[in-house]
């Protein structure tokens, strides 16, 4: 089954939810992709590619079911329901495993450039295993999403994560790594983070993103930030994040009583003498303590979620 390393068996991934709008775009797209790379003898022609439908409420998977109809190399699973993105994509990596020689992650709204996938596959038959698409700038993103997404680079690297700057979930992965990959087990899911731990010989290629033609962003703000924290501490439950927000907010205001108490004593004649003494620590740990009390709940939370063991997800139809 396994090929020469020159025409491997490539199965290109794509997570998808609610995306009836751009699908049909983004499958002629690569289906001009999948000729040419077949007619320059880049792939095998058992090459395939696999929509994973994330639980959508759209005509998605009626589209993927019909692509199928047309080209017998579209493949789809369909999960029980909507997942999240980076559980979705988990789905299709397990579900690729053994079926290719390697595999292209790749968002289903075209905005990671397909034609990347030459270059990415030079690498591969140079012998990488990793091939990572970095972004080169991010001129197509809001000023907002450029500014949090430097910022939470940065604080991902203060914290140890070593995670690569501008790169998402397009990648390429050799069997290989994705056999090392699905050796993680974890549900509190950071695909990018732990492609990292897996070591092997990786490259990088670059690329600008495009901005989405269609459909809307699945990930607002709210997701945004929800996915950032996930990096970090990889997962939380609500209760014990709101002891962490509690805590910060605390912390905030008990700052604010600080240099107001600190102003009184100092510059004002109102202070009661050991007043701004006693009460400054007594606002300051009382911050600190909750904040803190919060964030090891969400490092218990984690642990919480992995001694579950819960499926990650349910295929509820394929098509082979
Ligand atoms: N996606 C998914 N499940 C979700 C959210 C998103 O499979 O719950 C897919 C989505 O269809 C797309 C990719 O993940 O193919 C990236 O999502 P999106 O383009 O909305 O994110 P953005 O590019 O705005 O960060
Ligand atoms: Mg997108």
């Amino acid at each position: 089954m396994i090929q020469k390393r020159n025409t491997p068996i490539l199965a290109l991934v794509l997570p998808c939810y609610n995306e009836e709008e751009i699908l049909a775009t983004t499958y002629k797209e690569l289906q001009r992709l999948y000729t040419s790379l077949l007619e320059q003898s880049l792939i095998s022609t058992e090459s395939f590619i696999l929509f994973i439908d994330d639980g959508s409420q759209d005509a998605t998977w009626q589209c993927i079911s019909d692509y199928h109809e047309e080209s017998q190399y579209v493949k789809g699973i369909k999960l029980s329901k909507n997942e999240g993105h980076q559980h979705a994509l988990l789905a299709g990596m397990q579900w690729v495993f053994q079926k290719c020689d390697c595999m292209i992650s790749l968002d289903a709204d075209l905005q990671d450039d397909p034609q990347l996938i030459f270059e990415i596959l030079k690498h591969y038959q140079q012998g990488d295993e990793i091939v990572l698409a970095v972004r080169n700038d991010r001129q197509n993103d809001t000023f907002f999403k450029r500014l949090t997404a430097e910022w939470y680079y940065k604080i991902m690297h203060l914290m140890g994560v070593n995670i690569e700057f501008n790169h998402a979930d397009y990648r390429l992965l050799s069997q290989k790594a994705l056999q090392f990959f699905l050796q993680f087990e974890e549900r509190n899911l950071f695909i990018r983070g732990i492609v990292k731990l897996i070591g092997l010989q990786s490259s990088k290629v670059y690329f600008t993103r495009n901005k989405r033609i269609l459909g809307e962003s699945k990930y607002p703000l709210r997701k945004m930030l929800s996915f950032a924290w996930e990096g970090i501490s990889s997962f939380s439950i609500v209760p014990l994040k709101l002891i962490t927000f509690l805590g910060f907010l605390i912390f905030m205001l008990s700052t604010f009583a600080g240099i107001n108490a600190l102003y009184i004593r100092l510059f004002t004649n109102d202070a009661i003498p050991g007043w701004a003494s006693t009460v400054l620590p007594i606002y300051f740990i009382g911050g600190i303590e909750i904040l803190a009390l919060g964030i090891i709940g969400e490092y218990i939370a984690k642990i919480y979620i992995e001694t579950k063991h819960r499926p990650y997800y349910f295929i509820e139809t394929e098509i082979l």
